[in-house]
């Protein structure tokens, strides 16, 4: 019952802004702030009634009110306007409640909440805000200077000033911590979606989109990179070629060709996912990273993959299709660079391909 209860609670202050494309959250954020006055504005009489019993603490129903109709004004009203309602009441309080009841009772900081509230919430451009800050701080030298030449309307106790001070320090603490927190948040999550979108659009362009696999920039940075930080490290490429897939392409359609990609894709992750780095170097052609491993471990492991492709053919719509592939190797002799590794392991796979493909070639 009380769940479902704040629960709708929850929803109304959340509903939507009336007018298309406005800032829901400062709305959320408005309804917050003019509750929590609210609720200042109706303890405020009570409190004065206890502390101060001559004084008009019954103005704090006039702005209760006051702050009521902001609330639900702010269901109707464009986010700026609500704004500059809830930052017109804050300084009507601040200004009535000085020259009532003298400086000493603190209420001036609210101002530091209402510069926040505008700065964050309004989107005008630099000159407006230094104007507003101008005024707020106007506003307060002049109640400043007021308040040291003139007595304030009634004179308040000892006791009555620390109560008000301790009342007003903690509405300005409050509003000030809920107004950081929902824009806090808001540049959080902010950040967090351009991180993660930027890792996307990284991941994005370092992947080819049919197979999944690294593309050719990423696989060349991640070789580059590894050779530069890893000199001595021993490594070994290897290169792989589909048979005769332009055959296939040309008898079976480009969307059977694909389909052989994915599926040679899984085989070639399946027997050397673990053991190296794999990339679409272009077309039907793929590079092979495998760190630490010398160049007869790599044709032993290629060769382990060449069977399984010549043992297993392709089921394309219920045709068995025998797909093959040739392969280079290439092992990292520590005097050539990166260029001319890959020239090599490209020759070698021409090699086998000339000497009848299906092979793997060292
Ligand atoms: P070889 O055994 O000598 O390698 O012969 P091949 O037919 O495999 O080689 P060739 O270079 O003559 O043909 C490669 C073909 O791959 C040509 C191109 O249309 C096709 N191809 C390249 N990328 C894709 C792709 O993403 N999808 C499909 N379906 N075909 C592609
Ligand atoms: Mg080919
Ligand atoms: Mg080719």
């Amino acid at each position: 019952m009380l769940k479902e209860l704040c629960g709708r609670f929850y929803s109304l202050l959340k509903k939507e802004a009336a007018h298309e494309n406005e800032p829901q959250r400062i709305l959320f954020l408005l309804r917050n702030i003019m509750l929590l006055l609210g609720l200042y504005f109706l303890i405020f009489p009570l409190v004065m009634c206890l502390v101060s019993p001559r004084t008009r603490g019954w103005i704090g129903y006039v702005f209760a009110v006051l702050a009521a109709l902001i609330f639900f004004g702010t269901y109707r009203l464009q986010v700026r306007t609500g704004v500059v309602m809830c930052v017109t009441l804050q300084l009507a309080w601040v200004v009535i409640f000085i020259l009532m009841y003298g400086w000493d009772c603190g209420i001036q900081h609210l101002m530091f909440e209402m510069l926040v509230l505008v700065y964050f919430a309004i989107y005008n451009g630099v000159g407006y805000k230094i104007g507003y800050t101008a005024f707020l701080f106007a506003v307060r030298f002049v109640l400043f200077v007021y308040c040291r030449r003139n007595q304030p309307y009634y004179g308040l106790t000892e006791n009555a000033t620390v109560v008000l001070q301790i009342m007003n320090m903690i509405l300005s603490f409050v509003l000030m911590g809920v107004v950081c927190a929902m824009f806090s948040s808001n540049v959080e999550s902010a950040e967090k979606k351009l991180v993660l979108y930027n890792e996307q659009l990284k991941k994005q362009a370092g992947t080819d989109p049919l197979t999944g696999l690294w593309n050719r920039r990423q696989m060349m940075q991640y070789i580059t990179e590894k050779h530069q930080k890893e000199p001595n490290m021993a490594f070994t490429l290897g290169m792989g070629d589909i048979d005769f897939f332009k055959r296939i392409n040309d008898h079976w359609g480009h969307d059977c060709g694909d389909a052989v990609l994915v599926w040679i894709t899984r085989h070639m992750s399946e027997v050397l996912g673990e053991h190296a780095r794999l990339c679409r170097w272009g077309g039907e052609e793929f590079i092979f990273f495998f760190p630490d491993m010398n160049g007869d471990q790599v044709c032993e492991i290629l060769n382990v993959l060449r069977m399984r492709l010549d043992n297993d053919p392709f089921d394309w719509k219920g045709e068995w299709l025998k797909v093959t592939m040739t392969f280079g190797v290439e092992e990292n002799d520590f005097s050539s660079s990166i260029d001319t590794l890959l020239k090599n392991v490209d020759d070698k796979l021409y090699m086998g391909k000339k000497q009848g493909r299906d092979r793997v070639i060292y």
